[in-house]
C-alpha cells in the first residue's frame, strides 16, 4: 500500500446487529413485550442505544447494509422498527423460526445459522465481510469460530459501532 492510500471497507461489507441490549437499550424479550406494548410504550423506553448513538442511527443504516439477528420475537422487532421509522432501512430481521427454531429460544450454534442466511442472501465471497455486533459474548465466540467477523457490543462499555473519523 502506498503512502496516502485509503483503506476502504469491502463493498460486500454487511453489518448484523443483535436487537435486545444492542440495537435497543432495553431487553424487549426479557420484558416479554408484545407488539401492542411497543405501540403503546413511552418514548423513554426506547431512548438510547448501546451500539449506535440515536442521533447517528438513521445515518448509519443508510450508509451500511444492515440486518438484525435476534433470538426474540420477530413481530416485536418489526413493531419497533415501524414505530422508529426504520423498517425500510433494515434489510432483514432474522429470528430462530426462520431456521427451524422457536422465537424466544436461543439456537445451539448461537447466531451462526442466522448469519449463514445473511451470507447466502448477500452472496458473500468471504465470511469475514460480515460483522456481527452482539452483547452476548457466547454469540461472538461462536461466530468467530466459523470465520465471521464479530464484535462484542458491551453495554457497560457503551461500545459504538461508528468510527468517529468516518
Ligand atoms: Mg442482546
Amino acid at each position: 500500500m502506498e503512502e496516502g492510500d485509503v483503506c476502504l471497507p469491502s463493498p460486500q461489507a454487511v453489518t448484523v446487529l443483535d436487537f435486545d441490549r444492542c440495537l435497543l437499550k432495553i431487553h424487549s424479550y426479557g420484558m416479554r413485550m408484545t407488539p401492542e406494548d411497543v405501540e403503546e410504550a413511552d418514548d423513554l423506553v426506547f431512548q438510547g442505544y448501546w451500539a449506535i448513538p440515536p442521533s447517528r442511527l438513521k445515518e448509519f443504516l443508510k450508509e451500511k447494509r444492515v440486518y438484525i439477528a435476534s433470538f426474540g420475537l420477530s413481530e416485536v422487532i418489526h413493531a419497533f422498527l415501524i414505530r422508529a421509522g426504520l423498517d425500510k432501512m433494515v434489510l432483514g430481521v432474522l429470528t430462530p423460526k426462520l431456521v427451524g427454531g422457536v422465537d424466544g429460544c436461543s439456537l445451539p450454534s448461537g447466531k451462526n445459522a442466522l448469519l449463514e442466511m445473511v451470507e447466502a442472501a448477500e452472496g458473500l465471497t468471504d465470511r469475514s465481510f460480515l460483522t456481527l455486533y452482539d452483547d452476548d459474548p457466547n454469540n461472538i465466540r461462536l461466530a468467530l469460530e466459523v470465520g465471521f467477523g464479530a464484535v462484542h457490543a458491551d453495554p457497560l462499555a457503551e461500545a459504538l459501532l461508528i468510527d468517529p473519523v468516518v
